[in-house]
């Protein structure tokens, strides 16, 4: 008998295991491998912020906090809410997590029935689909297009809708599309669900300070006001303010379900790093400034791999508004031969190749429920991203 829950039989294997194995396997063997698959910015945490840090340990600030946040970091939340996006919550609507990620995981695992259904507009971070199915929810993908910019139609989220639905997930900027809805958009999602009282938003905004081309930030709660009581509105310090390993995260919504979240985390982790608590709250109150200097940078190099992309026969890429994530389509490859003779038949042979031939790692679409497509982050130098690029390039020239 294995020592193994049956639960953990409901997770499928990760369908980027077999290219993440090999890019792993060449790098040990001695190969240069460029990779464009990481998900996390390239900059270091700010000064300021790591002395914060270093200040809280100095006060002897390493007990045990409060379970779902200290109240300075759910004032400075507030206060980050307020000045961001013009939302109002007071600190019982606040709830802080061990990263974004078990924030979201909370809001799930404590407000899912089994059978409930929970739409996930589809290329998504992998992430929400495994949640849900761990609460024993249903996830329903709703395919938005390349040529809808990767977005949620209204049309398409009101046919999704069933008396089942519990949540809609949004996610904007996207991971991996780097979608980012407007105003407009959203309002008009806005409209469908004001028509369905029963469903709940969870927005993802963590990659909320990472936008292009002047684009304003929106969210659903501040663009649709009657939809507040039933947004759980989800961000943290991680991509903006380059603190993926700090692990803090933080959503506001209805007190309700704040407090069930917290329940269920007094049981997990109990409250997140008392440290990193500290060092983000001078993220969120202290200078915002290099926040536009940074996504400035990645803007440039947004605009570099969308043009070098756009040069590669088989590939066609659409600029995002943000995050740092390009998601080209592949489809222009498949069928195609490589020069050992092996014919390329799917997003994951695409990923596999890049990896042989030209010593390149991307993520494949399947990984993101949307094939055949791949992911390639520019969190990474100009150089490098310049040089995978044309690597990329140079592989699928040879491809007849
Ligand atoms: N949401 C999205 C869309 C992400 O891409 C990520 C991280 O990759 C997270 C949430 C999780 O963020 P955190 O590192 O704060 O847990």
């Amino acid at each position: 008998m294995s020592i193994v829950a049956k639960r953990m039989d409901r997770f499928p294997p990760s369908p980027s295991v077999v290219v993440t194995q090999r890019a792993r396997q060449l790098r040990a063997e001695g190969r240069d491998i460029i990779s464009l698959s990481i998900g996390e910015p390239d900059f270091p945490t700010p000064e300021h912020v790591k002395r914060a840090a270093v200040a809280a340990m100095e006060r002897n600030q390493t007990k045990y906090t409060p379970i779902d946040g200290t109240p300075e970091l759910k004032q400075a939340v507030c206060l980050k809410f307020r000045r961001d996006n013009g939302l109002s919550y007071t600190p019982e609507q606040i709830t802080v997590g061990t990263g974004g990620k078990q924030v979201i995981h909370n809001a799930i695992l404590s407000t899912v029935e089994p059978g409930d259904e929970v739409i996930i507009p589809t290329p998504y971070w992998i992430s929400y689909s495994l949640m849900v199915m761990m609460a024993e929810g249903v996830s329903v993908h709703v395919p938005c297009r390349q040529e809808n910019g990767f977005k949620l139609q209204p049309g398409d989220l009101d046919r999704a809708i069933t008396p089942k639905t519990k949540w809609l997930m949004l996610n904007s900027p996207s991971n991996p599309s780097g979608a980012t809805y407007s105003r407009d958009e959203l309002k008009a999602l806005g409209d469908v669900l004001l028509r369905h009282p029963h469903v709940h938003i969870l927005t993802d905004d963590i990659y909320e300070h990472i936008r292009y081309d002047g684009r304003e930030f929106a969210t659903i709660a501040q663009v649709q006001p009657n939809l507040y009581e039933r947004t759980l509105t989800m961000n943290g310090v991680s991509k903006a303010y380059a603190m993926t390993g700090w692990r803090i995260g933080f959503a506001a919504g209805p007190v309700s379900l704040i407090k069930a979240m917290g329940k269920l985390q007094s049981q997990i982790t109990s409250g997140p790093n008392a440290i990193a608590q500290a060092a983000s709250v001078e993220a969120l109150t202290g200078p915002q400034e290099f926040l536009h200097e940074r996504a400035a940078i990645f803007q440039e190099r947004r605009d570099v791999v969308v043009d070098l992309l756009n040069q590669v026969p088989g590939l066609k890429c659409h600029k995002p508004e943000g995050a740092f994530y390009v998601f080209p389509s592949c489809a222009g490859l498949i069928g195609k031969k490589t020069p050992d003779g092996s014919v390329l038949r799917s997003d994951s042979d695409v990923a596999l190749y890049l990896l042989e031939k030209a010593g390149v790692a991307v993520v494949l679409g399947d990984a993101y429920g949307m094939s055949p497509f791949f992911r390639v982050s520019y969190a990474t130098s100009m150089d490098l991203l310049k040089d995978g690029c044309g690597r990329i390039k140079r592989a699928c020239e040879v491809l007849v």
